[in-house]
């Protein structure tokens, strides 16, 4: 069987797409859900199909213990990552961005996150040229929309469509 053919597609106005793990998208909401009315977030891991032309975001990782968040920001920490993104890098998973939470806020990104993505394309450190951010905006009670975009160092490149997360993993059966 296909390992991708679970795999929630969402596209861009530029017919360029994304794909979604659902128990990636279950993992953040969860977290969402266990820290109502303030931003919570974490790393995007994944791939690149074969052709590199179309990311895959396979796992959320959960904050670390050093972030600081509050009702509209959020700073991701880095305490323990390393050691966690080199067991996933030995997995096979790549860095491919960032997600974060808007409660009750918009789906668009703030300047701030645009400064930041922008950094991260342009960081030797990261070694991504074109990374993704995920913001998941709504609650617990209203639910959560999910919305993806690409960077590249000097801003967003593609807005992919926002997507009722509640609603795409119910047809995901999670
Ligand atoms: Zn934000």
């Amino acid at each position: 069987m296909d390992p991708d053919s679970d795999l929630i597609r969402i596209r861009s106005s530029k017919s360029r797409e994304v794909l979604l793990n659902p128990g990636a998208l279950a993992a953040a909401i969860r977290q969402a859900n266990l820290s109502p009315g303030r931003e919570t977030g974490g790393v995007l891991l994944g791939r690149f199909t074969g052709d590199k032309s179309v990311p895959i975001i396979y796992k959320c990782l959960p904050s670390t213990s050093d972030c600081q968040h509050s009702r509209a920001s959020f700073s991701r920490g880095t305490r323990g990552l390393a050691t966690l993104l080199r067991r996933e890098f030995v997995r096979g998973y790549q860095y491919i961005g960032e997600w974060h939470t808007h409660p009750d806020g918009p789906s668009q990104p703030s300047c701030r996150d645009h400064l930041t993505m922008a950094r991260i394309a342009r960081s030797a450190c990261y070694q991504i040229a074109d990374p993704l951010l995920m913001i998941l905006s709504g609650s617990e009670a209203r639910g959560w929309k999910a919305a993806v975009r690409r960077y590249n160092k000097m801003g967003v490149t593609d807005r992919f469509a926002e997507i009722e997360a509640s609603a795409a993993l119910l047809e995901h059966e999670l």
